[in-house]
C-alpha cells in the first residue's frame, strides 16, 4: 500500500505517491491537472465541489465559494454556509478529501497514511490545524513537514554525497517563504534559518495587475460604476488576470478583455510594465531573502552551493533574473509547483520505512521498499538518514513582574532550537495554601519579550499539593516535538483552535459529505 505526499496550498494543492520504480509520482486530477484549486464551493451545507469548478463558481456566486482557506488556518475563525458553521480545518479537509478521492478514481486506493507539507514559518496553532484537517480527512497524518525542506528532498538532497548549503526561494500564491537548509555528507537535513512572509504571493501580483486593467478601463468607461463594486466583476478579472500572468512568464505581452456594465476594454499589457507595477513586491521577497542569509551566516552558512525556486510564481522570469542579479549565483528552477508534493511523497516513503523498521518489522520495511523500486544502496541510505528540524518560533511563559509592575515573557525554546526541545523551569506559589499555578505559555511572533511580540498558544494549571506555603516550587518539563507539538510532562496541550472530540465530529461531519 502507498502512502502519500500532500502539498495542502494555499492557492493549488496537489497529492503524489513514490511509483514502482522509486520515483515519485504526482496522481492528475480528474480533470487531468495534476494542481487542484484549493477552492471549494458550497452548493449545501452538505454538499461540496472542490477545484477548478469551484474556482469558476466563483465568478457567479462568490459568496459560496471559500479560497485562501491556509491563511485562516490555526486562527479562531468560521465561516457560516447555508446556516452551518465551518473551521478552516474543515475546509481544508474537503480539499484533502477532493484529493483522495482523486487518488481513488485513478488507483482504486483509498489514501490512509500522508505527509502534509507546511510553510516553515508556520508556527504551533497553524502546524496543529494542518494536522487536524488531515484527521478530519479521515488521513493518519504520518508527519506535518516544512515546504522547504520537502522541495529539497524533490530536489535531489536525497542523493546527497557532500556537504552542502541550499538556500529555497518558495514564491506561492498566497504566501512567500525561503529558507537555509544544511545537508549534511550523511544526508541529515538542517533547516538553518527560515523567514517568510504570510500574505505575499501569486495573488498580489493578481491584484497589481487587476488594479492597472481596471485603470485603463476606467479612464476608456470614466462614467460606469467601479468593477470592484461587483463582486461577479471582481472574481471575472481575478481569474483574468492571473490568465495574463502566466502567459506573461512565456510573453513579452498580452492583451486581455475586461467587460463590466455592458463596456468592454481590451488593455494590452507588456513584462516589462507588469514587472514595473510589480516591482517593490519582488523587492520584499529579495529582503526577506537578504536577512535569511544574514541569519545563516551567524549560524556558521556563509556560502550557499544552490538556489532552489519553489512555488508556482517563481516561474515570472524576473524572479530568477533577480536573484542572479544580487546573489551572483544562477538559481534552479525544475517542476517548482510540484516539487513540493513530490518531496513530501517521498518523505512519506522514508519515514513508514525507518517506522516499520523501529517498530521491529524489517520485512514489511523491506517490502515497501522493493514495492517503491528501492536498491539495497538506497534502502541503506533512507535506514540511516535523519531530518533535523529546528523551531520555527520561539516560546516561552507570561510573567508578572511585581517589582516593575509590567508583564514580560520568559523564555523557554529559543526559535531555530533544534527539535524535539525540552525545558525545565521553576514556578512559585505566590500565597499560602494556593491551589494551582496558572500558565500561559507564549510563542514569539516578534523580536522582544515584550507580551506584544507574543501570542498566546496554550495555558495549563500546575495543581499543588494542598495547604502549601507561599513560595512552593513546581518544577515543570515543557517539550516541543519534531511536528510542532506542545506538551507539559507528557500531556498534549491543545494549541489547536479544535479538541479532539470536536475533531472527532468534524469528522463524522465531513464523511458524510458530497465531495465532488
Ligand atoms: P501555493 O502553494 O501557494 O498554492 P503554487 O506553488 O501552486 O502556490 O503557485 C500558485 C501560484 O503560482 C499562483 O498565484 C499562480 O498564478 C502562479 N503561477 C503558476 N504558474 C505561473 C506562471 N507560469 N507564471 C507566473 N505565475 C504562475
Ligand atoms: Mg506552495
Amino acid at each position: 500500500m502507498a502512502v502519500y505526499g500532500i502539498d495542502l496550498g494555499t492557492t493549488y494543492s496537489s497529492i503524489a505517491y513514490v511509483d514502482a520504480t522509486g520515483r515519485p509520482s504526482v496522481v492528475p486530477n480528474t480533470e487531468g491537472d495534476h494542481a487542484t484549486p484549493s477552492a471549494v464551493y458550497f452548493e449545501a451545507a452538505d454538499k461540496v465541489i472542490v477545484g477548478t469548478a469551484a474556482a469558476q463558481t466563483a465568478v457567479v456566486e462568490p459568496e459560496l465559494v471559500v479560497d485562501l482557506i491556509k491563511r485562516a488556518m490555526g486562527k479562531h475563525e468560521t465561516l457560516v454556509m447555508h446556516g452551518r458553521r465551518f473551521t478552516p480545518e474543515e475546509i481544508s479537509a474537503l480539499i484533502l478529501r477532493r484529493l483522495m478521492a482523486d487518488v481513488e478514481a485513478l488507483t482504486g486506493e483509498t489514501p490512509t497514511d500522508a505527509v502534509i507539507t507546511v510553510p516553515a514559518y508556520f508556527g504551533t496553532p497553524e502546524r496543529l490545524a494542518t494536522m487536524q484537517a488531515g484527521q478530519i480527512a479521515g488521513l493518519n497524518v504520518i508527519d506535518v513537514l516544512s515546504e522547504p525542506i520537502a522541495a529539497a528532498l524533490s530536489y535531489g538532497a536525497l542523493n546527497a554525497s557532500s556537504e552542502r548549503a541550499i538556500l529555497v526561494y518558495d514564491l506561492g500564491g498566497g504566501t512567500f517563504d525561503t529558507t537555509v537548509l544544511r545537508i549534511a555528507e550523511d544526508g541529515d537535513i538542517h533547516e538553518i534559518s527560515t523567514k517568510g512572509h504570510p500574505a505575499l504571493g501569486g495573488v498580489e501580483w493578481d491584484e497589481r495587475l487587476a488594479e492597472y486593467v481596471v485603470d485603463r478601463f476606467m479612464e476608456e468607461h470614466p462614467g460606469v460604476p467601479h468593477p470592484f463594486s461587483d463582486p461577479t466583476t471582481v472574481q471575472d478579472i481575478r481569474s483574468r488576470v492571473e490568465e495574463a500572468k502566466r502567459h506573461l512568464s512565456e510573453a513579452e505581452e498580452y492583451t486581455l478583455r475586461l467587460v463590466h456594465a455592458g463596456e468592454v476594454s481590451a488593455v494590452t499589457i507588456t513584462r516589462a510594465k507588469f514587472e514595473e507595477i510589480t516591482r517593490d513586491l519582488l523587492d520584499t521577497t529579495i529582503e526577506i531573502t537578504m536577512a535569511v542569509l544574514a541569519e545563516a551566516r551567524e549560524r556558521d552558512v556563509d556560502h550557499i552551493d544552490q538556489i532552489l525556486l519553489v512555488g508556482g510564481s517563481s516561474r515570472m522570469p524576473a524572479v530568477a533574473a533577480r536573484l542572479t542579479e544580487v546573489l551572483g549565483q544562477e538559481p534552479i528552477l525544475h517542476d517548482p509547483d510540484l516539487a513540493v508534493a513530490k518531496g513530501a511523497a517521498l518523505h512519506a516513503l522514508e519515514e513508514t520505512y525507518r517506522r516499520l523498521v523501529s517498530l521491529g518489522q524489517p520485512a514489511e520495511a523491506q517490502s515497501l521498499a522493493r514495492f517503491c523500486g528501492l536498491s539495497p544502496e538506497q534502502e541503506l541510505y533512507i535506514a540511516n538518514r535523519s531530518i533535523h528540524r529546528v523551531a520555527g518560533r520561539g516560546f516561552g511563559v507570561l510573567c508578572h513582574d511585581a517589582v516593575a509592575n509590567r508583564y514580560h515573557v520568559m523564555p523557554l525554546i529559543k526559535s531555530d532550537d533544534l527539535l524535539p526541545a525540552s525545558a525545565t523551569r521553576t514556578f512559585y506559589s505566590s500565597y499560602d495554601s494556593q491551589k494551582e499555578i496558572g500558565i500561559q505559555i507564549m510563542e514569539q511572533v516578534g523580536e522582544s519579550d515584550d507580551p506584544a511580540d507574543h501570542r498566546l498558544v496554550a495555558a495549563a494549571t500546575l495543581p499543588l499539593p494542598p495547604d502549601s506555603p507561599a513560595g512552593t516550587a513546581v518544577d515543570v518539563t515543557f517539550q516541543v516535538s519534531t511536528a510542532g507539538a506542545l506538551e507539559i510532562e507528557g500531556i498534549p496541550l491543545q494549541t489547536g483552535a479544535l479538541s479532539a472530540e470536536e475533531v472527532e465530529a468534524a469528522r463524522d461531519y465531513v464523511a458524510n459529505m458530497r465531495i465532488a
